[in-house]
């Protein structure tokens, strides 16, 4: 997992929130992340938990069924 682009601030996270997705015949569709202190400043957002836990669980495989890793 590399660092996303915050879309609001446009600095690296290494916990990037997803905060939206975009799909349009040329894009393709294109994920929107921000940085957890940004992402409540988003008007539709994903639980930032659930993104983390993503994010953890392909670092760390097998260790899924582990919570209160946040
Ligand atoms: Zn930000």
């Amino acid at each position: 997992m590399r660092p996303e682009i915050c879309a609001r601030c446009d600095r690296p996270t290494d916990e990037p929130v997803v905060v939206g997705t975009e799909h349009g015949a040329s894009a393709g569709g294109r994920t929107t992340y921000a940085c957890p202190p940004c992402a409540p400043s988003f008007p539709k957002q994903v639980n930032p938990f659930t993104a983390v836990a993503a994010v953890r669980r392909t670092r760390r495989p097998g260790r899924s069924r582990l919570t209160g890793w946040a």
